[in-house]
């Protein structure tokens, strides 16, 4: 089948992967395979402008791509790699800055709600992280950038770069590249308020056990005007609901909605069924992940053969772009 293009995208290295990373970034990843060429990239670099846990950087490295690897991301045709494991980004960023300026940066809503959460850390590498962004999409000679609703101004800075550059150096040596803008959903953790995050601890990882996974639904916290079993409940508030849309097939969905409104359905009779819906769902993910794991060098592997495919391209941009600003 012939591809549209070249698709990038760059995760940041968190580790295990929960159900807000997998209905918000995963399934798309996936998707994306079939009409692009995709390249993901595991930011390790930008994940070290705000870490101060450096210890973690490798094994949340493994754990993210296993997750990858055993949902559907397929290395065969896929470039997944570690952005640090091809050095060119650094060297494209330093050009790229200058021609950057600096006031758009520090005026940019991402660094100062940076600089909000991380008073006692607003180093450079926070200013600059829009600059490496950019390498990251410039150097794979990407052609489509996916970005959720909130994320397009970044692209649009992105955009901003290539073109300066572009006009700087008289000719098109760099892509401008597309937005591929996509209604990323949402997902509520546990606490059915804030959005599912690790540092929240309201998620609900994929490699879970089932039983894990059935006694931490068990704590999500559902229609609060509920507070006795036989009040009907709100499906329309409640988080557990939202879940049961894609973890649950249609026709029981409606049932529960029924159900729950009538209060002929409790809530844990309901969080049992959410449960039972993502053990099903994830069953063959938690397969091969586990085969997967068996080999824990597989993993490294793959990112091994992903930043050889990744330097290729990166090397051949580069060769442009010192011709281009004549660096000797
Ligand atoms: Fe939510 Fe289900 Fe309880 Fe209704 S029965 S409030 S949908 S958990």
């Amino acid at each position: 089948m012939n591809k549209k293009g070249r698709v990038f995208s760059g995760a940041r290295p968190t580790g295990r992967q929960h159900l807000g990373n997998y209905l918000g970034a995963i399934r798309n990843y996936i998707a994306l395979q079939e009409e692009y060429h995709c390249v993901y990239c595991i930011v390790d670099l930008h994940a070290l402008t705000t870490l101060d846990q450096f210890g973690e950087l490798r094994a949340n490295t493994a754990e993210m791509v296993l997750d990858w690897l055993a949902a559907g991301i397929r290395p065969e045709e896929t470039i997944v790699f570690v952005q640090s494991h091809v050095p060119q980004v650094t060297e494209l960023h330093t050009i790229l800055s200058m021609f950057t300026p600096l006031g758009k940066l520090t005026d940019l809503p991402t660094f100062k709600e940076k600089a909000r959460m991380h008073p006692h850390n607003i180093n450079y590498g926070l200013v600059g992280y829009p600059v490496l962004m950019t390498a990251d999409i410039a150097l794979y000679k990407s052609d489509v950038v996916p970005v959720g609703i909130d994320q397009e101004s970044h692209l649009e800075f992105a955009r901003e770069v290539v073109r300066s550059f572009n006009y700087r150096v008289g000719k098109a040596v760099l892509i401008e590249p597309q937005m591929k803008t996509t209604d990323y959903p949402k997902v509520l953790g546990t606490d059915g308020q804030q959005k599912m995050s690790k540092s929240l601890d309201n998620h609900i990882e994929m490699a879970l056990t089932a039983e894990e996974t059935v006694r931490r639904v068990m704590t999500m916290v559902t229609d609060p005007q509920r507070t006795h079993r036989n009040i009907p409940g709100r499906p329309e508030v409640c988080n557990v609901f939202t879940l049961h849309h894609t973890f649950t097939p249609a026709a029981e969905v409606d049932e529960i909605e029924r159900d729950c409104r009538s209060a002929a359905l409790g809530c844990v009779d309901c969080k049992r069924r959410l449960a039972q819906g993502i053990n099903q769902h994830l069953a063959p993910f938690r397969e091969r992940r586990a085969a997967l794991a068996s080999n824990p060098q597989h993993v490294w592997d793959v990112l091994s053969d992903g930043a050889t495919r990744a330097r290729r391209i990166a090397d051949e941009t580069m060769r442009e772009v010192r011709e281009a600003i004549g660096l000797p």
